[in-house]
């Protein structure tokens, strides 16, 4: 599902180049559950924003679902990209003026769907994180755990074929860590691929293979 190929970021200010991914090579197929385990810096979120297309690699090449995504133009790799994946942050980054619901349905009205379809296809999507009755909260009215399950709900809710998590139990208590772990792995069971960021080795190991960066590259 997707194959990189010899994967490079380097960024440069003028005068310093830091070469931050330095020749990734690694497939992840459909249906996995992996982590991408390493120490703060190892370049991380760099190749997590490169593979789901948040950024341009310096060179190599990302082939997701047969599609070289470095030949897409800008429309169709934003089409791609809000189509094809789900996000989970770290911060949740849910917009804080709109309800749960309105959190989750927004996006599915970029996609198109009219707000009715939108709100039903949202609703059963918060029911599956157990949150119904949470359906009308602000984010600020809902702690971090359920926040999280919220942005959980609006990543997944328009069948993305990848879901792609960085770092979602740093802000998390033990409890609500597992929640959102024993969720990815309820939704792996169902079939959905996930790519999943994170330091701690409790739950990287609670995933079906980790991946190792250590100084942008793949420790063998
Ligand atoms: P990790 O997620 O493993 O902690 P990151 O991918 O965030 O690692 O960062 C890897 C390295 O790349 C770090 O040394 C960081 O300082 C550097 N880096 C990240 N983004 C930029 C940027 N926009 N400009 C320069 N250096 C960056």
């Amino acid at each position: 599902m997707i194959e990189i190929k010899n994967l490079k970021k380097i960024y440069s200010d003028g005068k310093i180049e830091t070469h931050v991914l330095r020749g990734i090579t690694m497939s992840i197929k459909k249906g996995e559950f992996v982590a991408i385990m390493g120490k703060s810096g190892a370049g991380k979120s760099t190749l997590l924003y490169q593979m789901s297309l948040l950024d341009h690699p310096t060179s190599g090449s990302i082939v997701i679902s047969g599609v070289d995504t470095e030949r897409l133009d800008t429309n169709a790799r934003s089409m791609f990209r809000l189509k094809k994946f789900g996000y989970v942050f770290q911060d949740y980054a849910l917009l804080p003026e709109l309800t749960a619901i309105e959190n989750i349905s927004l996006p599915l009205m970029m996609l198109g769907h009219s707000l009715k379809n939108a709100k039903e296809i949202s609703r059963e999507s918060i029911k599956q994180m157990g949150l119904s009755n949470r359906e009308n909260s602000l984010p600020g009215e809902l702690s971090g755990g359920e926040q999280q399950r919220i942005s959980v709900a609006r990543a997944i809710a328009h069948n993305p074929e990848i879901l792609f998590a960085d770092e979602p139990t740093a802000s998390l208590d033990t409890h609500a860590s597992q929640v959102v772990i024993d969720i990815f792995r309820e939704l792996n069971k169902k079939g959905q691929t996930i790519v999943m960021i994170t330091h701690e080795l409790e739950y990287g190991k609670q995933a079906d293979r980790i991946i190792t960066l250590s100084d942008g590259e793949v420790v063998p």
